[in-house]
């Protein structure tokens, strides 16, 4: 018979999961306020439960893939959470949410006798599709282990960071901060190359044979700038609170971040200009109202 497991938090990035671990031979019990995201899991094969407590009281594994550090806490020690569940022995968190949530989250949980593992991936919603996401995982080794084999699944780069709770998820803010540090960075340059009379889709081929080129201009710019669809698949809202996490970490660790610091502002701007639902690409459209520049016509 299949391992039943559980998963809290099935959207961009947790659906195509729960595809993969449903294709790879695991049964899977989903939970998320979001029907229409639960029907599509349930369409390709997965069973619902009613509250996290509910399902921690039927599976004895559940990752949770969710969009904020309170989310998070509320999913794992809330009233109806995880803690309060009878049959649940590990936990383990997909999303980004930072050490200083992690590790918190975990203590408690380990008062209830359940085991927390960081996972957080990387790779966005293309890697979480094709299960070639990289996943940071942290906590006790023979915990990380035990549960290697379903991890790798989801992403064919599961990379044990440590022991200690809260360092996969640091290493995943930093690489949020140079992923949304190049996607702020390449908007700049693009606009400043239109309002100078360059070619958009010339300036990204160029970038992509030159030292400039980065995540941004390989990927997010082909994609969903060049072609206004804006369609990245990772929201402004998640990009900021990646990188204010960051540099919040770095404050606590008495850490200096001038080129962070810069990026922080770029994505708070994003957010005021835009909204936390628009797509991070969308950061584009941004600058370009910013500089007074317009998209040239026909270049795509
Ligand atoms: P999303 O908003 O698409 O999905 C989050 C899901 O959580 C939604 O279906 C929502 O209904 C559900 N949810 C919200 N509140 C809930 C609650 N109280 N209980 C249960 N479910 C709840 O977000 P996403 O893009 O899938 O990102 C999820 C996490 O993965 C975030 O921490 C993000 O930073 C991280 N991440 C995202 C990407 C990406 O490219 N989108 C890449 C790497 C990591």
């Amino acid at each position: 018979m299949a391992t039943e497991i559980g998963f809290i938090g099935v959207g961009n990035m947790g659906g195509p999961m729960v595809n993969n671990l449903l294709a790879g031979g695991y049964a899977v019990r989903v939970y998320d306020p979001n029907k229409a995201a639960v029907d599509a899991c349930v369409a390709k094969g997965a069973t619902t439960a009613s509250s996290p407590k509910d399902l921690a009281d039927k599976v004895e594994t559940v990752l949770v893939c969710l969009p904020t550090p309170a989310i998070v806490q509320a999913v794992a020690l809330g009233e109806n959470g995880l803690s309060k569940g009878s049959k649940i022995k590990t936990y383990i968190d997909l999303s980004t949410t930072g050490p200083r949530t992690s590790i918190p989250v975990a203590e408690a949980l380990a008062e209830a006798g359940i085991v927390a593992l960081d996972a957080p991936v990387s790779g966005g919603v293309i890697g979480a599709v094709a299960g070639t996401l990289a996943v940071m995982v942290s906590g006790p080794h023979n915990d990380h282990g035990h549960h290697r084999p379903m991890l790798e699944k989801i992403g064919k780069n599961v990379f044990y960071v440590g022991a200690k709770i809260g360092m996969g998820q640091t290493m995943k803010l930093l690489n949020n901060l140079l992923s949304g540090t190049a996607l702020a960075v390449t908007a700049e340059a693009v606009t400043l190359g239109i309002k100078a009379g360059l070619d958009p889709k010339l300036m990204i081929d160029i970038f992509n044979a030159s030292s400039g080129r980065n995540t941004a201009t390989e990927t997010k710019f082909p994609n969903s700038v060049l072609t206004r669809k804006f369609n990245g698949g990772f929201g402004t809202g998640l990009m900021f609170k990646d990188i204010r996490l960051c540099l919040e970490e770095a404050e606590a660790q008495g850490v200096t971040m001038f080129v962070g610091s810069g990026a922080r502002q770029a994505w708070s701007f994003a957010m005021a200009q835009g909204s936390a639902s628009e797509d991070s690409t969308q950061i584009m459209e941004h600058y370009e109202a910013l500089a007074s520049v317009e998209w040239p016509k026909g270049s795509s």
